[in-house]
């Protein structure tokens, strides 16, 4: 499972040295066989070999980055992927000994990009649109952590507590020590629950998980939602039923499910949004004609669009724009050619733009969005209109 630490690192990397190689290759196994994206890995490594040959850098460095195709080529083709996994992201430099390796449940664009900079931007599109949630799962005596993201569970063993059973109590009468035993209980469940609370707050800060679910039997799972500090509480997405020794399987299925319904819930609040603003002519576009031209003004905010929605259309083969009509790239000129699904390389463009992105499931609205609709960041002629007044004032 990719950790907030290693994006960050990822993020911020430049090469003082060398070449930064990043690599994505969609093995999706369910559309695509292994032969498939071997040949596509391949044909990436080809041209990047190309490219290499053209740049006007140290031989060594040349050399370097030649040896890290080198391992990227001999690690597809060793390659056997569970079927969970959808795409594999390389990112290496071998002259600063950086070679990581990420299995992803998701399924991105092949790609491979030589930079001083990793090319991080899809990896990042695919993580904001999935939550890394936290799972605590608590009994009056212990308590457990899980990480879920992107379908994959760890339990993080460093969090799980137990507080020590207390010392027998001597002389004493059977009542008093039965109330006293009591007493003692519910004090150390209390002294459990809020220092469950504390070391969640703490693994919150970390970054370990954005979004939190408490698993416990009735009542334990309320008392400790409510002690929860409240940038914490504001990220609960439930409190369920759950034993303390409830099996991995068993805990990703019942957060998958709480996900799920607060997924849907999040997709349909953004469809409303986006149905409001289209009404009153405000900040949003519907429809592929509208919300492609929105991309060629670099003006995508969040990006809805229906999950297995695809339409033909017309790409440009050298900068990647989509276009709804025309014979050239608005952006760079070149010729346009036809692609079965332009939705595709619309979600790709949006991405690249750092527009977030949602896949829409359940919802009903998003037919009457035309299936594909966006936030957008500007209205057209608005800023110019500001700029006009202001020079008028003067
Ligand atoms: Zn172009």
């Amino acid at each position: 499972m990719i950790t907030h630490q290693e994006v960050n690192l990822l993020v911020s990397y430049t090469a003082r040295e060398g070449v930064a190689v990043s690599f994505y290759l969609n093995t999706d196994g369910t559309e695509r066989s292994k032969g498939v994206w071997n040949i596509e890995a391949k044909d990436l490594i080809k041209n990047a070999r190309k490219e290499l040959e053209t740049l006007t850098i140290n031989r060594r460095y040349v050399e370097a980055a030649e040896n890290s195709l080198k391992k990227i080529q001999a690690l597809v083709t060793a390659e056997n992927l569970a079927p969970r996994y959808k795409s594999i992201a390389v990112f290496a430099n071998e002259v600063e000994n950086f070679f990581q390796i990420y299995h992803i449940p998701v399924a991105v664009k092949s790609s491979l990009v030589l930079d001083s900079n990793f090319y991080v931007r899809p990896l990042l599109a695919l993580l904001e649109e999935h939550s890394r949630i936290g799972f605590v799962l608590v009994d009056s005596r212990s308590a457990r952590l899980f990480e879920i993201y992107m379908g994959e569970i760890v339990e993080h063993h460093e969090f799980a507590t137990k507080t020590k059973p207390h010392k027998k109590p001597i002389l004493e009468t059977f009542m008093k020590r039965e109330k006293r035993l009591m007493q003692r209980k519910e004090e150390e469940t209390r002294f459990h629950l809020s220092s469950t609370a504390e070391v969640l707050r703490m693994h919150f800060a970390l970054r370990h998980f954005d979004k939190v679910i408490i698993g416990a039997r009735k009542p334990l799972g309320e008392h400790l939602a409510r002690l929860l500090n409240r940038r914490l509480h504001d990220n609960l997405m439930g409190v369920i039923e759950a034993d303390i020794h409830e099996k991995e399987n068993e805990i990703l299925v019942k957060v998958l499910r709480v996900e799920k319904e607060n997924e849907l819930e999040e997709e349909r609040k953004l469809l409303r949004r986006i149905a409001g603003e289209i009404e009153k002519d405000g900040y949003a576009v519907k429809g592929v004609r509208n919300v492609i031209e929105a991309a060629h003004e670099y003006n995508l905010q969040t990006l809805a669009v229906a999950q297995d929605f695809s339409q033909p259309g017309l790409v440009c083969p050298q900068c990647g724009m989509p276009h709804y009509e025309g014979g050239t790239c608005v952006c760079c000129g070149e010729s346009l050619v036809e692609v079965t699904d332009v939705i595709y390389d619309l979600v790709e463009e949006a991405a690249r733009q750092g527009a977030a992105v949602r896949h829409i499931r359940g919802e009903n609205l998003i037919t009457s969005l035309e299936n594909i609709a966006s936030i957008i960041k500007f209205k057209r002629g608005e800023l110019i209109r500001i700029g006009e007044t202001a020079e008028t004032e003067i």
